[in-house]
């Protein structure tokens, strides 16, 4: 069965603060990528994978029911091989392993293990890695 990765971007205000992290906790397995967090709200983007399209739709339901915003966030590596120095900074930061050197000493982007976080983005000197997103409503 295919696996399946998805970005979610969940926001929570006032009482329901508190009841994202025991929403993301009886889901699924989760990376957290970013969290802005105040005392009345919450603001989060986690990367989950599963091989159970009906277990993401669940789990989207569940933190919808908790009374969180959730919004399907899809984003592209994009990686500019006119300005890539093959200098390997961005496999060095990336916390999935999703960038690989090839035989041909090219510097390459695994699509499928890549969860769009940006760290190589920022480690790059030249400018060549850029994350493309796009926000939307999960279906
Ligand atoms: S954005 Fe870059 S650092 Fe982050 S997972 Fe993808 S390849 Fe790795
Ligand atoms: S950090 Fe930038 S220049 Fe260096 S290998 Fe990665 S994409 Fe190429």
């Amino acid at each position: 069965m295919a696996r399946i990765k998805r970005i979610l971007r969940v926001h929570a205000a006032g009482d329901r603060v508190r009841k994202i992290s025991k929403a993301i906790a009886e889901g699924m397995e989760i990376s957290i990528l970013n969290a802005d967090v105040s005392p009345d709200s919450l603001t989060a983007e986690i990367a989950v994978t599963t091989q159970d399209p009906d277990h993401l739709k669940d789990f989207v339901e569940t933190l919808k029911e908790y009374g969180l915003e959730v919004k399907i966030v899809e984003k592209t590596l994009t990686k500019d091989d006119d300005l890539c120095l093959r200098c390997t900074a961005c496999r060095a930061v990336c916390p999935v392993d999703a960038i690989v050197v090839t035989e041909d000493m090219l510097v390459e982007v695994d699509d499928e293990k890549c969860i769009a976080c940006a760290s190589c983005v920022e480690a790059c000197p030249t400018g060549a890695l850029r994350v493309e997103r796009v926000e939307g409503d999960p279906t």
